[in-house]
């Protein structure tokens, strides 16, 4: 007989993501945490962009009433057979080609048995022995070194329904199920057990979202659930051959509860181990408001599942030829692009690390230095101007009101000193608001349209060398003929010098 605790699901958690830096806040010593090496690795379930579910045509789209995007198919009725969704399985290969796996020619769906009132057919439909990819890796950067992760399989699945709990006329007494979900297609990433502190999880799961948003794999949206995390950690003796025994921590819907869960558990296990207990082999819920893991269940085993052959589905076929136009059509990926942002723009690694935090951040960064715009300057005004603003406006990159056009003429002007950059700063901010461009607001406000240095003192030299007979008159002591070059070289440039500085540049160039 099954108890109730453990008929609770292993993919009902979607909860937002929130990308926070946290803070490592530890009661234990220093060198009690020294004496214990963690063990952290990481299964993530993204959900794949198709429009249409993975064994059925209903649509995959989010926030639609509640069974409205249902069939036979995906609500399990008698009869009804699945057919695979070609899609779902180019965009499981494309995420396995950018995480560095083998994509296997022949893999296998299987069933995998439970019960659980939000998964109608009585059994998932999932890959076990043999999934459609294994053998990846991915690198990670962390406090200045890069360390490389290793990712153990991928496979494809469809998820479950969801049941709700609140929210509705009888929430109280009764929970409601909706089965629009039913049938999405995941991914499910199933890292190496090759991180050793919370924040390298943090990278981990940063550089694979990352992965996965520029290859158009998946949405990545924590709010609506796209990317879920599960951990499985365990501490052992620095030096111990054998891993301690590990626990999977559930629940962790978004950067912070991870690395604060992880935190959690690494302290009590140490304390349990250090007590002279032991370690239970179990799953524990993340309580974000309690700041605790909580027991779930003791650990299924794979024999709880009864997995065995789906017998509806033929195995599935990836032709090499099939493979290869996939890997073809992948971007360039985030490390490659760093790289290239480095060697090919003279911006420093750092900058190249936030230019690249986005596709469309790093797009419209190249839009900018193809404008016009040196590499250097465009990445500040980038950083400093534009993400400022747009964070405070809440804006996205794409959303921009200064497109990357109008940036690059914006910094031109600055590097070529036509403008001060204490000027630039004024004119971009115009710019953001009324969306006119840069030399609309200099000409129109007459914000000195600047003239450098260097082309005032051309310009001085010019009607110094036209005018010998003022020159000896001021040579002479004739100080009233001084306003005389001033008024012809404010001429000369239109009007548009920085009258101080042509004052100081004609006294120079006259006592040559
Ligand atoms: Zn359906």
């Amino acid at each position: 007989m099954l108890t109730a605790a453990r008929l609770r699901p292993p993919l009902c958690y979607t909860f937002p993501f929130a990308m926070t830096k946290f803070a490592t806040e530890s009661v234990m010593s220093p060198e009690m945490l020294a004496k214990y090496e963690v063990v952290i690795g990481l299964e993530v379930h993204a959900q794949l962009l198709t429009h249409t579910k993975i064994f059925c045509g209903c649509s995959t789209r989010f926030g639609d009433a509640p069974n409205s995007n249902v069939c036979p198919v995906c609500l399990g009725l008698p009869g009804t057979l699945p057919v695979l969704n070609k899609r779902a399985v180019e965009m499981g290969m494309r995420a396995a080609l950018a995480l560095n796996c083998t994509v296997h020619e022949h893999s296998r769906f299987a069933r995998k048995n439970y019960f659980y009132p939000d998964l109608p057919k009585g059994y998932q439909i999932s890959q076990y022995e043999l999934p459609l990819a294994t053998g990846g890796w991915i690198e990670i950067e962390h406090k200045g070194e890069t360390k490389r992760i290793g990712i153990t399989r991928l496979h494809l699945e469809e998820d479950a329904g969801k049941s709700l709990h609140d929210g509705f006329a009888h929430s109280d007494e009764k929970t409601y199920v909706d089965f629009n979900r039913c049938g999405t297609p995941l991914s499910e990433i199933v890292s190496e057990p090759d991180m050793h502190s919370p924040d390298e999880a943090y990278a981990y799961l940063t550089t694979l979202r990352q992965i996965l948003l520029y290859t158009g794999v998946s949405d990545c949206n924590m709010e609506e659930g796209s990317l879920r995390c599960d951990a499985n950690v365990s501490v052992r003796l620095r030096g111990a051959k054998e891993f301690g025994t590990k626990v999977e921590v559930k629940n962790l819907n978004s950067f912070r509860y991870l690395a604060k869960a992880l935190e959690f558990e690494i302290e009590r296990h140490i304390g349990v181990l250090e007590s002279g207990g032991r370690i239970s082999q179990e799953t524990r819920l993340w309580n974000q408001s309690s700041g605790r893991t909580e027991p779930m269940r003791s650990k299924e085993k794979a024999h709880d599942y009864r997995y065995f052959p789906e017998p509806d589905l033929l195995p599935v076929h990836v032709s090499s030829a099939w493979r290869d136009e996939v890997r073809r059509s992948l971007p360039e990926l985030p490390t490659a692009m760093r790289a290239r942002f480095v060697s090919a723009f003279g911006i420093t690694a750092y900058d190249a690390e936030v230019l690249t935090g986005t596709q469309a951040l790093a797009d419209y960064f190249e839009a900018v230095v193809k404008a016009g715009a040196p590499g250097k300057g465009a990445a500040n005004w980038m950083q400093t101007e534009l993400l400022r603003r747009l964070n405070d406006s809440g804006k996205e990159i794409s959303a921009s009101p200064v497109g990357p056009g109008a940036l690059a003429e914006l910094v031109t002007l600055v590097e070529s000193g036509k403008i001060t950059g204490a000027v630039g700063k004024k004119v971009f901010a115009t710019m953001f608001e009324s969306g006119r461009t840069a030399a609309d607001i200099v000409a129109a406000e007459g914000l000195g349209a600047q003239v450098s240095d260097s082309a005032i003192e051309q310009a001085a030299r010019e009607v110094i060398e036209k005018n010998p007979d003022n020159v000896a008159k001021f040579k002479s002591g004739n100080e009233g003929v001084f306003k005389f070059f001033v008024g012809q070289v404010m001429r000369a440039t239109k009007g548009q010098a920085n009258p101080q500085a042509v004052n100081e540049i004609v006294r120079k160039v006259l006592a040559e």
